[in-house]
């Protein structure tokens, strides 16, 4: 804990104790995982790593007990967790899991575990796509929810956040909610720190709200806090700016679900004279990596919740400096464990921080961008599906495999879908409604079936593309 760190006010909620403060049940175990990620991450990485090692045998052992998938795919058993060499080339004797496999496997359910142990709650689903235009469902467990909390919890530790400030937020919210002129607002920060800390307003707007109105509402919250896509803060900040509005109580701002380029951080930070804090996190895996509160260019990767590799594709492990594809194997969601899931970024490898903490580095992410939609009346929308629109899609066209919308024209989509057989008519027809309901009824849709989604340039699967030119 820094000495600058914001006082941080525990809520009680024991009658008659106001101080120290005894929280709740969910609160509790919050505090006390964020207990030791306190001491934990000034570990040395040996001894984090061995650590990690004893929670995924825990982990291995429960999916080849109750995860019909993994039957046979897993080594019988694991080297002791305190000989590294031994164990790391087992661990790596382990199939990649694919995107694909975990879409053959939800038919089935089969990467579902049979049961929980006791005290995991229960089953909560998502849907997501990463950037890759492949919709998958994740499956996670209340206690899977908990340990996400903690993790959003040191990352306003980490970089200091006063949580009785005001949190303002833009991202997806579900078809028509939060939206323009008011948002929505509530007490407290979210579910993370709601009934554990005392905190502030959390104001939110949709995502698709246009850019303009979008800057006119920020200046109306005058909020301490903004959390957005790097594509949307790049956007607000040349809309503040040329409107002459001014947010004077900002302190930070926070990007998520998109790879911040050191350019747009430059500019972001420019443009308002505030700090850009950037966060690795995907929908089915949780926080991977977060920003070092004293290196901006190094994420720590999150060891004591998810096991990250970074690997070749012939699967040696990167050294630093190196760049491979990134596996992840969150460490505790026993309802769809996913054990070294390709999710279809690639990261670098840094070196030891000199912040002292021992959790590894990767000092790049790359490959998680995405164009805007150009909107037939003028202005631009990011183009984010929602868990609740994956869904709906996937309930449209169930043989999907695949996905990426092209904009052809300013009034024109193409919805590609790659699937295990030929579109049925009625299936066409559900998917056009489908992204006409999404997208708006301005927009003539196509809809294109196809055995396999081309690439970008770059190798890399993008879900949407625009084609129309920039006209200035
Ligand atoms: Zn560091």
């Amino acid at each position: 804990m820094h000495r600058d760190q914001p006082p941080l006010g525990i809520v009680s909620a024991m009658p008659g104790i106001a101080w120290p403060a005894l929280p709740g049940g969910p609160g509790a175990a919050i505090l006390a995982i964020l207990f030791q990620l306190q001491q934990t991450q000034w570990w040395p990485a040996d001894r984090i790593m061995q650590a990690q090692r004893r929670q995924l045998a825990a982990l291995l052992d429960h999916a080849r007990a109750e995860v019909p998938f993994y039957a046979g795919r897993l080594p019988a058993g694991l080297p002791d967790p305190a000989d590294a060499e031994a164990w790391e080339a087992t661990w790596r004797t382990i199939p990649v899991l694919t995107r694909d496999e975990i879409q053959a496997a939800d038919a089935g359910e089969t990467l579902l575990a049979h049961q929980l142990p006791p005290g995991h709650g229960e089953y909560r689903e998502v849907f997501t796509s990463g950037s890759t235009g492949r919709p998958v469902r994740a499956v996670r467990s209340q206690v899977w929810e908990l340990v996400w909390s903690a993790f959003t919890v040191r990352d306003h530790l980490w970089h200091r956040r006063d949580l009785t400030g005001t949190m303002a937020v833009i991202r997806e919210s579900g078809h028509g909610k939060a939206a323009y002129p008011d948002g929505d607002a509530q007490q407290g920060w979210g579910f993370s720190s709601a009934g554990l800390f005392e905190s502030g307003r959390l104001v939110s707007l949709n995502v698709t709200t246009p850019a303009d109105r979008q800057a006119e509402w920020l200046a109306r919250q005058d909020p301490d806090y903004l959390l957005s896509h790097p594509s949307i803060l790049m956007r607000l900040a040349a809309e503040t700016h040329a409107a002459g509005l001014r947010l004077p109580r900002l302190r930070q701002v926070i990007a998520i679900a998109e790879t911040l380029r050191p350019a747009m951080r430059e500019a972001i930070e420019a443009a308002w004279g505030v700090p850009v804090i950037d966060i690795y996190s995907t929908r089915e895996a949780g926080y991977l990596a977060l920003q070092c509160p004293d290196h901006p260019q190094h994420f720590h990767i999150q060891s004591e919740g998810v096991r990250v590799d970074v690997e070749h594709p012939d699967g040696r492990p990167c050294a630093p400096g190196e760049t491979g594809r990134v596996l992840v194997t969150p460490l505790h969601n026993l309802a769809m464990p996913l054990i070294r899931y390709d999710i279809g970024d690639a990261a670098e490898v840094g070196p030891p921080c000199p912040c002292g903490r021992g959790l590894p580095v990767i000092t790049r992410i790359l490959g998680r961008r995405q164009n805007m939609l150009r909107l037939p009346g003028g202005g631009r929308r990011w183009p984010l599906l929602s868990s609740g629109d994956l869904g709906a899609l996937v309930a449209a066209v169930p043989v999907l495999r695949q996905y990426r919308i092209v904009q052809t024209a300013v009034d024109a989509l193409r919805l590609e879908i790659a699937a295990a057989r030929a579109l049925s008519e009625a299936e066409a027809i559900a998917a056009a409604d489908w992204a006409r309901a999404k997208f708006g009824a301005g927009f003539a849709v196509t809809v294109q079936g196809l055995d396999e989604l081309p690439r970008s340039a770059a190798g890399k699967a993008e879900d949407f593309v625009c084609e129309v030119p920039d006209t200035p």
